[in-house]
């Protein structure tokens, strides 16, 4: 007979979740089941619990959300032979169709057909999460399970920080979410030269400085340009990382590119955003566009990233348990946070 857990459910259309009860999962065939020991708040459970239009529009409760986590191996479907009970695992957040041109490809972050965990079916806030075991990732018990429970998030920033070389580049990132600063950390290991990084919140561009950036600027009271040339900037910046999904920051960032500079987009515009296309053609800008990680590149990479030394820990600012989620959801929505863990042992 079948179980029951503790989960956070969006129970029906309106703000905030509620901690239920709900059955525990069986692994069908060729799945796992993931007994969750952390999970993470990332800004789309932010927008699911604040139930703003984009989550009223995509979410269909009742559904169990969350997508960034840590946990052990608790059983294993029929058909599943890679993979052994109590192994520590995290999980990419996308299950793909694996059939579509894409897909077969080795595009699968591509994929049409996608579905997420935690928005289009049962996430990870919950004791329990089922999953394919095409999506598992092992990973090795030295790296400390605060970081492993948001590597979702971290392969975000890795993927939009690694789309273009940045060896010896100076770098431009606007937005200094917990994305924009695990971004500034990845540059500055990768070896690029100055990196700025730009925001309206000093509580979160503090955490960018110490991550590694070699500037912050606060628009509500410096400037970019006083900033670039401070640094003894020229040209304009080589690579452009848009972590904000704020209009204006996205046109200040293409007019601050040199000339051939490369420029990779991460935040999710608002409706109606307008840019200034001729900054892009006269430049001869290359921009590309972010969804996801590459399946399975980006955590090979991000892993590897921990290995080298990439410090994580300065962007966790709060633990809860489980049972304080609200607290958690608080803390995000104050804006003075960095990543918010959820104990769920
Ligand atoms: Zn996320
Ligand atoms: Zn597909």
């Amino acid at each position: 007979m079948q179980g029951m857990m503790d989960a956070l459910v969006k129970r029906e259309d309106g703000k905030g979740l509620d901690l239920v009860k709900v059955p525990v999962p069986e692994p069908g065939i060729g799945e796992v089941l993931i007994k969750i020991h952390k999970t993470a708040i990332c800004g789309t459970d932010v927008h699911i619990y604040n139930w703003d239009p984009w989550s009223r529009q995509h979410i269909r409760p009742p559904m169990t959300i969350g997508h960034e986590y840590v946990g052990e191996i608790a059983a294993l479907g029929p058909g599943v032979h890679d993979y052994r009970v109590g192994q520590i695992v995290s999980g990419e957040g996308h299950i793909v169709c694996g059939h579509c041109r894409n897909c077969r490809a080795g595009n699968g972050h591509w994929c049409k057909f996608t579905k997420g965990v935690g928005v289009d079916r049962d996430g990870a806030f919950a004791e329990y999460l089922r999953i394919p075991e095409t999506n598992v990732i092992a990973i090795s018990k030295d790296i400390s399970e605060d970081i492993i429970s948001f590597f979702d998030a971290y392969g975000n920033a890795a993927h939009t920080a690694t789309m273009f070389d940045v060896v010896g580049e100076d770098v431009l990132i606007t937005g200094a979410g917990p994305i924009g600063m695990m971004a500034a950390g990845i540059c500055k290991q990768n070896g690029a030269r100055r990196i700025i990084i730009t925001d309206v919140n000093d509580y979160r561009l503090a955490i960018a400085k110490k991550m590694g950036a070699s500037q912050t600027v606060n628009l509500k009271h410096e400037n970019l340009e006083d900033a670039m040339k401070n640094q003894g900037m020229v040209e304009g910046f080589d690579v452009g990382l848009e972590m904000s999904g704020n209009g204006a920051a996205l046109n200040q960032l293409l007019k601050s590119m040199r000339n051939g500079g490369k420029v990779a987009l991460l935040g999710i515009a608002g409706p109606g955003t307008v840019i200034d296309w001729n900054d892009v053609i006269f430049k001869g800008l290359t921009l590309q566009g972010i969804y996801g990680r590459k399946m399975y590149e980006t955590w090979y990479k991000i892993i590897a990233m921990i290995e080298a030394g990439l410090d994580l820990n300065p962007i966790i600012t709060h633990r809860f348990h489980y049972t304080e989620f609200e607290q958690g959801f608080a803390a995000m929505n104050s804006g003075e946070s960095g990543k918010v863990i959820l104990n769920w042992a």
